[in-house]
């Protein structure tokens, strides 16, 4: 019997032990938290990620490690790596947890990126501004996600409200400052790495953020053949540079028809929630098959899927559960502003029955403009 263990337990460490189970596999969570979601699903160690007695604990009752969140202490994941195999490995989480390790990575590899500069001063920073222009972006280097950690500079006279929002952080976590893209679309790779560097890509999803946190995404995107064999190039690029193993998702913007990439996510992506009923192998069933040395399953899609997050508290899902092909998914958090607490999944042939079924379900739970951004886009195609 193999045991998976997964560092950070939240909904993500959840999604991979049910899907898991066909596999016969057995799950151990370690978390902060002793209330983390995914705690309904597997056992628990309960601690720091910097405590060696829990993380020994951790690593002498599983075969393998992965993780369900990026901000594990890399050096904690090093730790590990003496004691069990760890995918994807510390040298790759340790890049994508610093957005100036990963941004001058994409450089090195000819991916596009926006302006960026390091900031460790206010001097910097008004030297950065006035490198890159405005509108910019100030974001903490390593810690941040849902948007968090971050401060828009419309103007230069910003730049001390940004100061005092995130100065402090200079020295500790680090700040970047990027040029802000005015982007038509947000776009994904969600792709996966197996141990023997076999790479496989799930079709590009198009993804829409409200303050900065996942709302809708939509695959396939409707983008030209060509932008996509471009992302989908860069990831893997990415993934060979960093001997990456196991999903990843690649955020990319995309202004006029360039591609700029936004940061690497080392982990199984929100964006990548909708391959659960939409495609043949779901993200998190190959994340797991990649971090095993396991045959890798397609990720060939099944028609055209919208996920919807819910964020703050689950609304009603009967609408959602009326639908042919609508799929519930609650992760069992107790609700709170701004928490992702679950989502749904509808599925349909055609874009058209896609941008019906998205109709229903936004104007039955009152979510009218979460959908809407995808149902135009849905009756463009
Ligand atoms: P995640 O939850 O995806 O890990 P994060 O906190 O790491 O989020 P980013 O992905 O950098 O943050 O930013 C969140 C969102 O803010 C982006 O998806 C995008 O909508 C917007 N954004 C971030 N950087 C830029 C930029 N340089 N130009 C325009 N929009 C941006
Ligand atoms: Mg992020
Ligand atoms: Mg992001």
């Amino acid at each position: 019997m193999t045991t998976v263990g997964i560092l950070g337990g939240g909904q993500l460490a959840r999604m991979l032990a049910l899907s898991g189970a066909p596999l016969g596999l057995r799950f151990l969570v370690m978390d902060t938290a002793a209330d983390a979601c995914a705690g309904q699903f597997a056992p628990m160690v309960v601690g720091d990620y910097r405590d060696e007695a829990a993380l020994g604990e951790f690593a002498s009752r599983i075969d393998v490690a992965t993780f369900d969140f990026e901000n594990v202490p890399a050096e904690s994941a090093r730790w590990l790596t003496a004691r069990v195999p760890v995918f994807p490995s510390p040298r790759a989480l340790a890049t994508a947890q610093d957005r100036l390790a990963e941004k001058t990575l994409f450089r090195e590899l000819d991916i596009p990126v926006p302006e960026f500069a390091a900031v460790t001063s206010r001097a910097d920073l008004d030297a950065a501004i006035g490198a890159i222009g405005t509108p910019c972006i100030l974001k903490t280097r390593r810690l941040g996600y849902d948007g968090k950690g971050q401060f828009r500079i419309k103007v230069p006279a910003d730049a001390a409200a940004a100061w005092d929002a995130l100065g402090a952080q200079a020295q500790t976590v680090g700040l970047i400052l990027e040029a802000f893209v005015p982007f038509q679309r947000e776009l994904s790779v969600v792709s996966v790495r197996g141990r023997d560097g076999e790479f496989r890509a799930w079709p590009l999803t198009e993804n829409w953020h409200v303050d900065g946190v996942l709302s809708a995404s939509l695959a396939p995107a409707s983008v030209d053949a060509a932008l996509a064999a471009t992302a989908i190039d860069h990831a893997r690029k990415l993934a060979d540079a960093l001997d990456y193993v196991g999903v990843f998702a690649l955020e990319l913007f995309c202004r006029d028809g360039v591609l700029l990439a936004n940061e690497l996510a080392p982990r199984v992506h929100n964006s990548g929630h909708w391959t659960i009923e939409g495609s043949e192998t779901s993200q998190f069933q190959n994340h797991l098959r990649a971090v095993l040395g396991l045959p890798l399953g397609e990720p060939r899609m099944l028609g055209h899927a919208c996920m919807l997050n819910w964020i703050g508290a689950m609304p009603d899902a009967t609408a959602v559960l009326r639908e042919p092909a609508g799929h519930w998914h609650d992760y069992g958090k107790a609700p709170r502003a701004g928490r992702k607490v679950g989502h749904a999944t509808l599925r349909c042939d055609d874009p058209l029955s896609l941008a019906d079924a998205l109709a229903r379900v936004g104007s039955a739970l009152g979510r009218e403009a979460q959908v809407a951004p995808v149902i135009e886009r849905l009756r463009a195609r």
